[in-house]
């Protein structure tokens, strides 16, 4: 296969790596970006978006569309692919994918954001596209006139409820806690929405049914008494495990595994840089990653240009002195 080299190569395309792509590409840098899906990460399992400035609500898969547009403006290079590996070579990095590709790179953005966090319940593996579904926006109209369970309490769990809320006929927010995280504005829609229900102190123990989902076993934290709730789907928003699998043990990660970078998106290793959902102490929203992805950029363009710059004067002396001692002996 033969080695392809670039600039920067962009791992995920999400807001984080979209942003990244724009300005590396209006940076006239050589820029590869490798999304394993379609342009838009998450934003593509997201309804409406309300709080990206600029728009006063846009549905996600409508702002991923003028995002990739906007890269293709700039001209980096997108490529569908899903990147397997990442390692050394000499000062550079190679970047490898599923297909077989490879890609020399002076600096990576890293970006891959997250994988939904399983519940870890029997019937959950089983039924999971059978009514067991982490994206409300993919699966949500399947689900017309059901009944549906919604895990977890914070914005995603509210935010895709009150979607859902659209086609079920009802909808239970299933919290362990006894209150919602979710914003306080997202809380006034889901308290005041005639379909749904909040179940606070409720940890679902099994998912079950003969084919499809049918059913959740109930535990209340409580008082331990354990319940059955008839439904058609269970929609999963507990969080997000962050895909950082690829640089363990070549980057700083926290315990977590979320990656440690400082303000300018460097990592612990030169030339890597990280974006998005997969840094620790970020806040995980869309205006974060296109914010991180546009640092990340410009600082790979600061570290390529102090790559390229000659040599300081001190040091360019050290350098010729041999040549001129030769000289003048001879
Ligand atoms: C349901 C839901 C609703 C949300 N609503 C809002 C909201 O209203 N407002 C807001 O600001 N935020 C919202 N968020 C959060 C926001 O979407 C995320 O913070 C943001 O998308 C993170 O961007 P990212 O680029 O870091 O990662 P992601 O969006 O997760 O993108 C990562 C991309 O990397 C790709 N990838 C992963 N591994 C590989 C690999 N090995 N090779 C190639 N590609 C790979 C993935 O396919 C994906 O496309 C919501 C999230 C969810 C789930």
């Amino acid at each position: 296969m033969k080695e392809r080299n670039y600039d920067v190569a962009i791992v995920g395309g999400g807001p984080a790596g979209m942003s990244a792509a724009i300005y590396a590409g209006r940076a006239r840098l050589k820029t590869v970006l490798i999304e394993k899906l379609l342009p838009g990460g998450q934003l593509l399992s997201t309804d409406v978006i309300e709080d990206y400035p600029g728009f006063r609500s846009i549905i996600g898969r409508d702002l991923a569309r003028l995002m990739e547009e906007q890269i293709k403006d700039f001209g980096a290079e997108i490529q569908s692919d899903t990147v397997t590996g990442i390692s050394p070579v000499d000062a550079d990095w190679l970047v490898r994918t599923e297909s077989g590709a490879e890609y020399r790179t002076q600096t990576v953005v890293y970006c891959p954001g997250g994988t939904p966090r399983k519940l870890g319940v029997p019937g959950e593996k089983e039924l999971t596209a059978r009514g067991v579904s982490y994206c409300a926006i993919c699966d949500g109209p399947l689900f017309r006139d059901q009944v549906i369970a919604v895990v977890g309490g914070g914005d995603s769990a509210a935010e895709e409820g009150i979607y859902l809320a659209r086609f079920g006929r009802k909808v239970y927010i299933l919290d362990n806690d006894n209150k919602l995280e979710a914003s306080p504005l997202l809380q006034e829609l889901v308290f005041a929405h005639p379909r749904m229900e909040v179940r606070f102190n409720n940890v679902v123990e099994e998912i079950g049914g003969v084919g499809r989902v049918e059913w959740v076993r109930l535990r209340n934290v409580k008082d331990g008494s354990v319940s059955k709730l008839d439904v058609g789907a269970v929609f999963i928003y507990i969080g997000f495990e962050p895909n950082t699998e690829l640089l363990k043990g070549k980057v700083q990660m926290d315990e977590r595994g979320y990656i440690i970078s400082d303000s300018r998106m460097r990592t612990s290793a030169p030339g890597i840089f990280a974006a998005g959902d997969v840094r620790a102490a970020t806040t995980r929203q869309i205006i974060n990653a296109a914010a991180d992805g546009a640092t990340a950029a410009l600082q790979a363009y600061a570290y390529l240009q102090e790559r390229r710059a000659p040599a300081p004067i001190a040091a360019r002396r050290v350098a010729k002195e041999p040549t001129i001692r030769k000289k003048r002996a001879a």
